[in-house]
């Protein structure tokens, strides 16, 4: 997932990874933006959750109909 830095123009990529652990740590703490520091100014960029929950597949809960053989 692409951020741009809105202070320094500077835009980078957050890993899957990344994002997983990110939307994971805002759930638990009930905030709606993650704080992901800019790697070229080191400034706190805030990105909404709801744009990172977009990249990351949903849990399956459930199976679904759909079985594999
Ligand atoms: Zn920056």
């Amino acid at each position: 997932m692409n951020v741009r830095c809105q202070y320094c123009r500077q835009s980078f990529n957050l890993s899957r990874e990344f994002i997983v652990q990110a939307v994971a740590e805002a759930a638990e703490k009930k905030q709606k933006y993650h704080g992901v520091e800019c790697i070229n100014c080191r400034k706190l960029i805030k990105v909404p959750v709801a744009q990172m929950k977009r990249f990351i597949p949903r849990q399956p809960q459930q199976p679904e109909s759909e079985a594999e053989a």
